[in-house]
């Protein structure tokens, strides 16, 4: 197996993964590992990394839920990360600087005992409400860990999202927290 002379980026490949990437550099992507092993791989080990990660929305609107060891290996991959850990009905002032590669946000919620979590993302647009039904959760750690949609940061305006976490029971559903993300554009 030949080394890759132009490999793409660990950045690249996330937003890849996470659906993200524009048309161009999706395709570009696309291109590229069609071609290359080495690349490919790296893509794959970064997919093994999420244990038990579902994407949340293909849109790239909100991110994927991962597994909780995920951040510790990509910044044990050299990423640079940024955090924000949000207390339910908690709120954060968040916004993306140049350097970052990548963005989560850990929502602590009670969650022991739960069967079924899904999580609603109100844009800060004005736009529908995007829901993620049976998204993964670490009962014991008490928390949700999104990797955030970077490109879509990048782009967003400044203004205010809301996510929601609601457990659903035979009862019908339960909102166990809700965190607001105060979002401060780079352009300002
Ligand atoms: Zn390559």
């Amino acid at each position: 197996m030949s080394a890759c002379r132009t490999p793409l980026p660990p950045e690249t490949l996330l937003a890849y993964w996470l659906g993200e990437l524009d048309e161009a550099a999706m395709a570009a992507a696309d291109e590229h590992l069609l071609g290359c092993v080495p690349c490919g791989d790296a893509l794959d080990a970064l997919i093994a990394l999420g244990d038990g990660v579902r994407r949340a929305f293909t849109a790239g609107r909100i991110g994927a839920v991962v597994g909780p060891g995920f951040a510790r290996r990509l910044a044990e991959r050299g990423l640079r990360l940024r955090e924000y850990r949000v207390a339910p009905q908690g709120h954060v002032n968040c916004q993306v600087g140049a350097d970052d590669e990548f963005v989560l946000s850990r929502l602590s919620a009670p969650l022991a005992g739960l069967d079924r979590l899904d999580m609603v993302m109100h844009p800060g647009d004005g736009g529908p409400p995007q829901r993620a039904e049976d998204i993964p959760f670490d009962a014991a750690a008490g928390e949700v860990v999104v990797v955030m949609p970077l490109q879509r940061l990048r782009a967003l305006p400044s203004g205010t999202e809301r996510v929601e976490l609601l457990a659903v029971e035979p009862a019908g559903e339960r909102r166990i927290g809700e965190y607001t993300f105060i979002h401060r554009s780079a352009a300002g």
